[in-house]
């Protein structure tokens, strides 16, 4: 019985037979040799990913900054540097680590609604594509610092489209009340200044409206809003060379049917054509999407404590928990949960649990799983927003990461010790 059974996500996450596979790599073998929990990515899902964008954009003027924060592993960086991806960063942080992994300065925006003086420098000093400014004082900062460094800042306006995204209130970033961008009825103005600011080139405009969005009509009345904008800025003599529309493409993680990055460019580029923007430079900075479905977190069944009462609730208790998986935490999100190798017999019902000191430490919750202790679980989807929100709450080491091509698994992270925890701290004299 070698049959492949399909799960949700990516093609690369599949049972062969009773047997979890990622890639050519049986799950349950990478846990045995690297130890849980681990993070395990398909590398050529990411590229699949990655490469359903550039098909899609093939022909045009176009850029794709892959979103680091989803997931700033060096290798996972490498790989999109290498395909010939740009990268969007948030931090100086994220700057070292996508020059560390090869990436070209000219192929990197910088976003972020708080950038510091000495982020601008370093950025500056580099020479980064474009900063996506998200105020009028962070525009009138850039500038000081870009003349006081002898440099000139290519920047686009972060402009907030005020569009409801539907998605999770935590990650929607294009409505009026949000933090990010500038308001739509201020961007007139805003990029009037921008043009008389001595440190500063406008060089676009972007905006991006939150995260895990499964519908393509908000993408559409955003883009309307930023082609009016767009419209109303060039008519002051202002040029705006590029459009850059953001990410939050959502994936699947139980049954939400987003449509593919072919469909929602195909849509979004009929309506740039239909409008008479077809000559302008394209960018996104899709993050979720490249790698949310390429990875796994392999975790290992510690404890199975059953419930007396006939209604009470069955824990299943893994090594795996909120420092490393934050997002049922944090957004109660649903993330499919399942076997690495598929046992016979009656599941139950568990709330998978992991061993932080917090009732809100939970992975997944009314599982039917049939499992013993000892066994390996699979969390799916979890390449996005997983190992880059990892704490060491608890004092727990974050967990290492793998990269599988094929039928070969590399670690591409270490699991951190103890010890390493508390480098840096001093006792008192
Ligand atoms: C987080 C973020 C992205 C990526 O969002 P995804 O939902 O992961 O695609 C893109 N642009 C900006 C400015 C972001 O903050």
């Amino acid at each position: 019985m070698n049959t492949v059974t399909n799960l949700p996500g990516s093609p690369q996450v599949a049972y062969r037979g009773d047997v979890l596979m990622l890639e050519d790599c049986a799950v349950a073998d990478l846990a045995a040799r690297f130890g849980t929990p681990l993070y395990a990515y398909s590398q050529s899902a990411m590229l699949a990913a990655l490469s359903a964008y550039q098909r899609a954009l093939a022909g045009r003027d176009h850029l794709i900054c892959y979103a680091v924060k989803a997931n700033s592993n060096l290798a996972v960086l490498q790989t999109f540097a290498r395909a010939g991806c740009g990268f969007d960063i948030v931090s100086a942080g994220e700057l070292a680590r996508v020059l560390a992994a090869g990436a070209a300065p000219s192929k990197v925006v910088f976003s972020g609604v708080g950038k510091t003086r000495a982020e601008m420098q370093q950025a500056l000093d580099v020479g980064v594509m474009c900063f996506n400014v998200e105020s009028e004082a962070e525009l009138e900062t850039l500038s000081a610092v870009a003349v006081q460094a002898g440099r000139t800042a290519q920047i686009s306006l972060r402009v907030n489209p005020d569009v409801d995204a539907k998605t999770h209130p935590y990650i929607s970033t294009g409505l009026k009340g949000n933090k990010f961008g500038i308001a739509h009825e201020r961007a007139v103005a805003v990029y009037a200044r921008a043009a008389r600011l001595p440190g500063i080139e406008i060089v676009g405009i972007d905006c991006h409206i939150g995260s895990q969005i499964t519908e393509i009509d908000p993408y559409l009345d955003a883009l309307d809003r930023m082609l009016d904008l767009v419209e109303a800025i060039e008519a002051t003599g202002v040029t705006l060379h590029h459009l850059d529309l953001g990410g939050g493409l959502g994936i699947t993680y139980a049954d939400e049917q987003p449509p593919s990055a072919g469909e929602l460019i195909g849509a979004l580029l009929q309506r740039i054509d239909a409008r008479g923007h077809a000559h302008r430079q394209l960018m996104f900075e899709p993050g979720r999407s490249l790698v949310g479905n390429a990875g796994v977190l392999v975790t290992e069944v510690l404890y199975l404590k059953p419930s007396d009462d006939a209604d009470g609730k069955h824990f299943c208790i893994v090594d795996a928990a909120m420092n490393d998986m934050a997002r049922p935490a944090m957004y109660e999100a649903w993330m499919g949960i399942v076997p690495c190798r598929l046992r016979d017999g009656p599941p139950v019902t568990y709330d998978v649990v992991g061993p932080v000191c917090e009732s809100g430490d939970w992975l997944g919750r009314d599982r039917a799983l049939a499992v013993q202790q000892g066994d390996h679980l699979a969390l799916l989807s979890a390449g996005a927003y997983g190992m880059s929100m990892a704490s060491n709450y608890n004092t727990r080491g974050r967990a290492a990461e793998v990269m599988v091509s094929g039928d070969q698994a590399g670690l591409i992270r270490e699991r951190e010790s103890p010890t390493e925890l508390f480098r840096g701290e001093h006792l008192l004299p």
